[in-house]
């Protein structure tokens, strides 16, 4: 089929399979693809509106088992420079977060040997005994990890910590979603299929997700497809994912190195997924890797939402990549793109719209 065909049948409302993905990605030029997500973007999205959601990353603790090659976050245990906060030093985060409007946490951290599932149940409990947050907490490896020290089945697991107040699951530990990639750049960590049963049995119990994918890690362009195909898949069984989130890997100061995606390659990969997870309502752009100006090229490349103010984000700056941005930055972003702003829920409810004003000609 040419481009022009597997564009067509893409703007159709027909699934792409990903035979015709790995074509369009190979052959299409990078404007096709813009104009093809963003028009899918704009019949799932009719209003000229971008959202943004306030929150703050708390990483926990940076203690790690796993020893991920593209992670320049963790420390061994035993490492100088591990930490785990106290109870207390999270509560003070989350504080300072909601003082500045934060509705979400994002908590996450490497695969601590020592916290069982008490820990985290504790740890929920006190937050919800504070703040009326959404806790939208933990990665699949963390679940699957807290739940092998925890000597508990996963269903058990995701059981416990949402009865303690765990809300949603951010999709974060997904990378790409294929074994051989998986035992190359993360062989410690849980496998495709246990991170895809973490999010099915999420979905069983009534718990929503994130969808992620980094990529740029030496895989090939049929391994990020086969990624794109396991999460539409997922979703069609389960329709647990709110959201996905795509960006490439960072190599700064990881064991992984190599060079980092470029903004073309970054846009091709968004649009791709536009393209493709036809039952995703919505796509995220990222700021936190691409900076704000290529985040802001990417709302006219299938991604509907900029994701989050991050009041504090470390995975990423530790890489050496560090962007920050303000909710009036986001806000100002978004306009200046030509879209209001919305803040918005972890569940995309607006809470607050910002309009944009009308541009005067000089
Ligand atoms: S990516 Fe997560 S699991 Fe892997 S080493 Fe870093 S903190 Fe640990």
């Amino acid at each position: 089929m040419s481009v022009a065909d597997l564009l067509k049948l893409s703007l159709s409302g027909a699934r792409l399979n990903p035979d015709d993905a790995l074509n369009l990605l190979w052959r299409a030029a990078l404007p096709e693809v813009a104009w093809a997500a963003d028009k899918i973007c704009s019949a799932k999205h009719p209003a000229p509106i971008r959202s943004y959601v306030i929150d703050r990353n708390v990483n926990y603790t940076n203690i790690c088992v796993s020893g991920c090659r593209f992670c320049a976050f963790y420390r061994r245990p035993g490492d100088s420079g591990g930490y785990l906060l106290s109870t207390d030093q999270i509560v003070g985060k989350i504080q300072e977060a909601v003082d500045l409007g934060a509705t979400q946490i994002l908590m996450q951290g490497g695969l601590h040997p020592d916290l069982r599932i008490e820990y985290y149940e504790d740890l929920l409990n006190t937050i919800k005994s504070h703040f009326d947050v959404q806790i939208h907490s933990l990665s699949a490896p963390e679940i699957v990890y807290i739940a092998r020290v925890s000597s508990l089945s996963i269903l058990d697991t995701l059981s416990r910590l949402r009865s303690s107040g765990l809300d949603s699951l951010p999709g974060g530990g997904a990378e790409i979603l294929v074994d051989k990639v998986r035992s190359r750049v993360s062989p410690n960590k849980c496998s495709a299929d246990e991170w895809v049963e973490v999010m099915r049995l999420a979905g069983e119990i009534g718990m929503r997700a994130t969808a992620t994918m980094v990529f740029g890690m030496g895989e090939e362009l049929a391994d990020r497809i086969e990624h794109l195909d396991r999460i539409r898949s997922l979703q069609d069984d389960t329709n647990v994912f709110t959201a996905f989130i795509a960006w490439p890997f960072q190599p700064g100061n990881t064991k992984l190195k190599g060079s980092a995606a470029g903004a073309h390659e970054y846009l091709r990969m968004l649009a791709m997924s536009r393209i493709y997870l036809d039952n995703i309502d919505n796509i995220q752009a990222s700021w936190v890797t691409q900076g704000p100006a290529v985040a802001q090229v990417a709302m006219r490349f299938g991604a509907n939402d900029i994701g989050s103010t991050m009041i504090e984000e470390n995975v990423v700056a530790a890489t050496g990549v560090s962007h920050r941005m303000s909710e009036a930055d986001l806000i100002d972003l978004i306009h200046s793109a030509g879209f209001d702003a919305a803040q918005r829920t972890t569940l995309y409810e607006t809470i607050k719209l910002h309009k944009r004003r009308e541009m005067i000609e000089q």
